[in-house]
């Protein structure tokens, strides 16, 4: 496929994604505007992502610290603009390349990984805004704090770490209803005072949209669907 049919394809697709979200803030009461679109490039070829910033999309996340840093580092200078957040688990031996590599991290979700950002963001004198990741479903496979222990772990990040924790971030069980997991979340960082939301996903970002997430995280709608990892 040529790079101009590519870049049509993409820019239709961001037109769909951003169409539906517009409707979502209407039909939510939200204010215009108010949810930010993450486009989620992870696993896919350089050339839709290219396709992507052609468009104008400038907000992306990435799901591994090393893919990030191969794909980004030598575009992102050509993108003074761009911000790039980490949405993956997070091992504390890529901290430092974390920290160098994004501007926000998603996926805060136990001590030791407070700790090892904290550490490598005052060593590179870059405090970078951080999600805590709640694991709503409570699935024992999955990242994220228990919700019983969002509220002393955010205090922990914040008191202990000096984090500066901007809001929660989930992923609903793929078997579940997203939208109570939506509402959950949303009254959870309401609680917290955390003004920020990550939530929704191409299968359900309208209505997480709708539920009060600032920002959802969209790949294969975007994109298209994903070579496998
Ligand atoms: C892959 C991924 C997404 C995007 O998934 P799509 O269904 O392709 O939109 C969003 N959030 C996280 C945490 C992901 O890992």
């Amino acid at each position: 496929m040529s790079q101009s049919f590519i870049d049509a394809e993409v820019a239709a697709n961001l037109d769909d994604v951003r169409t539906a979200i517009a409707q979502a803030e209407a039909d939510g009461g939200r204010t215009k505007g108010a949810v930010a679109l993450i486009g989620v490039s992870k696993q896919q070829p350089d050339e839709r992502v290219d396709a992507a910033l052609n468009a104008g999309l400038r907000i992306f996340g990435e799901n591994r610290v090393q893919e990030a840093d191969g794909r980004w580092t030598q575009r992102r200078p050509s993108y003074p603009d761009m911000e790039l957040h980490l949405i993956g688990p997070l091992q504390t031996n890529k901290a430092k390349d974390a920290v160098r590599i994004f501007d926000v991290i998603q996926t805060v979700d136990r001590p030791r990984i407070a700790a090892a950002l904290a550490r490598a963001m005052a060593d590179a004198d870059r405090a970078l805004p951080c999600f805590v990741q709640v694991n709503t479903g409570q699935e024992p496979q999955k990242a994220g704090v228990a919700p019983a222990d969002t509220a002393a772990f955010v205090k922990e990040c914040q008191d202990v770490h000096g984090l500066n924790i901007v809001g929660l971030m989930c992923i609903p069980p793929a078997e579940d209803a997203p939208a109570p997991h939506f509402a959950f979340l949303k009254d959870m960082a309401d609680e917290l005072g955390l003004a920020q939301v990550s939530m929704g996903m191409s299968a359900d970002f309208p209505a997480a949209a709708e539920l009060g997430a600032t920002h959802v995280r969209v790949g294969s709608a975007i994109f298209g669907v994903r070579a496998k990892p």
